[in-house]
């Protein structure tokens, strides 16, 4: 396909995925390659994009980020889970907590013990027996990798940051690394007449920049991928309606919660990130059952604090570039399509994005096996995920728009409804490969938003009713004894701040 050696890498944009991507190639690649990066304080960044997932720890560290000084720049605060209000009836919340729940045992999983406990008379609340969800509502957090006294697992956690921060955080660490930053307007794409790669990008300064690979990173827009390639998108807004969203901060409120909340509204839903200055807040909704005034007096009036700015539009299309790496073009971030954030996955999918990058990196040429695997790997993992969260809509229970009624009775990709039946039918969910979330992940949603298995494991009759009521009364009393240890979250980031 090309059989020049690449050694000059050219990344567009400057918002999360720019910064993500020259670090990660920088700290992997050193100096095997030069990194420039290009991006536009007048064009800016998009500015959301302030929860993550447990992943980004290891990332952090395979960046050699130190987690203190990561936290104090960021403004950041701890992440437990996502609380989900009113997906069901009004009133409804469940939790997607991060973590386990309580305890495995071999060939079968503890929500079939749970289950059956259920139609044993016992009642518990699956929550119960997550530590991750009793910490963040006890307002709780302090590094506890397994439960006191016990092997059993403990606190799993991500952050809360502020974007611009961020951003600004990691320009710093990258060109501490070597990363050359240019600012400056892409104004113009030149693309080879032989083979269609990208040749040169010209500023609007007039300077010329030649690269081997170019990284996309420069938003929905999609400069290079879409805009010089054409590469086209692969549209998934009839099974994820929401097309807009307005984002607006506010005041902070104490104590500060340690986990997002997403609320849902009658054609959408409502975030809250909580940071160490502000809170971040936004509705997402389809913008064919409420009217942007609308949505901007649903997001008013369900604020905590007060307003700093004013709401924020940002539309957007749900869907995925047909292919991520096309000719000598990754796109990386919102070039490479967009799901809504409802489990925050953007972030995440930004880091697998360039890890797989750097594994299929092609040093001495791009080779079209290679890029079709790249391809392949990257369709697999971005449509389990858009599967998780058609499942929160899919199985919504509220009755009270015609959007959540449509979203109810919606076809779903055929992938979904497999794993849906078999969880129906008979308690099991697998973890496919390629999926970032895990069996416990499934298990939270479906149960949190009334899938209930008809029938359960066969190994979980193996406790009676009275040695399930034992080993769920000594599960809450280890849980809850390691909570009480934990410091405030608030503690938690008083002791960060000040170190
Ligand atoms: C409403 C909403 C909420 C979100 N919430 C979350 C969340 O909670 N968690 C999560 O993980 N993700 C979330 N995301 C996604 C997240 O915001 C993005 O994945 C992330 O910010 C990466 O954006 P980006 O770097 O791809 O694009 P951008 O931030 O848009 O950056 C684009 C860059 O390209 C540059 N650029 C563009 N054109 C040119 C040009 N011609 N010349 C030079 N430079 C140019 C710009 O200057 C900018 O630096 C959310 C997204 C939206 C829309």
């Amino acid at each position: 396909m090309s059989k020049t050696k690449v050694s000059n890498i050219v990344v567009v944009g400057g918002g999360t995925a720019g910064w993500i991507s020259a670090a990660l190639l920088t700290k992997i690649l050193g100096n095997q390659v030069k990194i420039t990066l290009i991006e536009s304080d007048k064009i800016g960044i998009i500015g959301v994009g302030e929860a993550t997932i447990p992943p980004m720890i290891n990332f952090n560290n395979a960046l050699g980020i130190n987690e203190n000084d990561f936290l104090k720049a960021t403004k950041a605060t701890i992440k437990l889970g996502i609380q989900f209000e009113n997906w069901n009836e009004p009133d409804s919340k469940y939790m997607h907590a991060f973590g386990g729940v309580g305890k495995n045992f071999p060939f079968c999983d503890f929500h079939h013990f749970w289950l059956n406990s259920k139609k044993m008379g016992l009642e518990s609340n699956f929550w119960d027996f997550s530590v991750n969800y009793l910490a963040a509502m006890q307002g709780k957090f302090g590094k506890m990798p397994t439960l006191e006294g016990t092997n059993i697992p403990g606190i799993t956690y991500a952050y809360h940051f502020d974007a611009g921060l961020y951003a600004k955080f990691l320009r710093e660490h990258c060109e501490s690394q070597g990363v050359k930053r240019i600012e400056g307007i892409v104004e113009h794409v030149a693309l080879d007449e032989n083979t269609g790669n990208v040749q040169t990008l010209t500023l609007d300064s007039q300077e010329v920049i030649k690269g081997d690979l170019f990284i996309d990173c420069s938003g929905m827009r999609g400069l290079l991928i879409e805009q010089a390639l054409n590469t086209g998108y692969e549209d998934w807004s009839h099974w994820l309606p929401c097309d807009r969203a307005m984002a607006m901060p506010t005041t902070s409120t104490t104590p500060i919660k340690p986990y997002t909340r997403s609320i849902a509204h009658e054609a959408g839903w409502q975030w809250q990130i909580p940071l160490q200055h502000r809170t971040g807040n936004g509705i997402v909704y389809s913008s064919r059952h409420l009217d942007d005034e609308s949505a901007k007096k649903i997001l008013m009036e369900n604020v905590e604090g007060t307003s700093l700015a004013e709401p924020k539009l940002i539309k957007f299309k749900t869907g995925r570039r047909r292919k991520q790496w096309h000719k000598n073009v990754v796109a990386i971030g919102l070039s490479s399509g967009f799901l809504e954030p409802l489990e925050s996955t953007s972030i995440h999918l930004i880091q697998t994005a360039v890890v797989r990058l750097v594994k299929h990196f092609p040093h001495n040429g791009i080779k079209q096996a290679e890029v079709d695997e790249f391809n392949r790997q990257s369709k697999d993992e971005v449509e389990k995920i858009r599967d998780f969260i058609i499942l929160h809509y899919k199985l919504n229970q509220r009755n009270d728009s015609d959007f959540w009624r449509e979203c109810q009775r919606m076809e779903i990709p055929e992938t979904l409804m497999q794993k849906m039946a078999l969880f129906k039918s008979s308690g099991k969910v697998f973890r496919d490969y390629e999926d970032l979330f895990t069996e416990i992940a499934w298990q939270q949603v479906m149960i949190g938003q009334g899938l209930i298995p008809d029938d359960v494991h066969p190994l979980s009759n193996q406790l009676s009713k009275e040695q399930l009521a034992d080993l769920f009364d000594n599960l809450k009393v280890i849980i809850q004894r390691s909570v009480d240890k934990l410091p405030t979250h608030e503690e938690f980031l008083h002791n960060i701040s000040s170190q």
